[in-house]
């Protein structure tokens, strides 16, 4: 099939092609890296002082973008997002996670 066609056979169908142009990309749409993603700050998180703390992980929409290491948060930011619901619902006096921009 040419580049860039849509294969609308049955295999192509049941493949995801047809959903993925449903979804508005192309067979070969690349799918872009987030704008941003979850960072941790150390100095503001309560897990890093003893508490336990398991809410962002909790929370975290997306299967394996946060998790507990040694009891402390940490984002893997090959699978976060960058939705922000940790940040909403993190409970710290100062909010210890924060939605940054992957350029920064
Ligand atoms: S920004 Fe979203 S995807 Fe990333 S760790 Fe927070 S809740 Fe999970
Ligand atoms: S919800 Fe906030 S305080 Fe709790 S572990 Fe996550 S970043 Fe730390």
């Amino acid at each position: 099939m040419a580049r860039g066609a849509v294969d609308l056979s049955r295999r192509g169908f049941l493949g995801g092609g047809f959903l993925r142009v449903l979804a508005g990309g192309g067979p070969e749409a690349p799918a872009a890296e987030p704008e941003y993603v979850a960072r941790v700050l150390p100095t503001a998180c309560i897990a890093f002082r003893g508490t336990l703390c398991v809410t962002c992980v909790e929370r975290c929409p997306l299967p394996g973008a946060i998790a507990l290491e040694r009891g402390r948060p940490r984002v893997d930011a090959s699978v976060c997002d960058g939705c922000g619901v940790c940040a909403d619902v993190c409970p710290a006096p100062r909010t210890a996670i924060v939605r940054a921009p992957r350029s920064a």
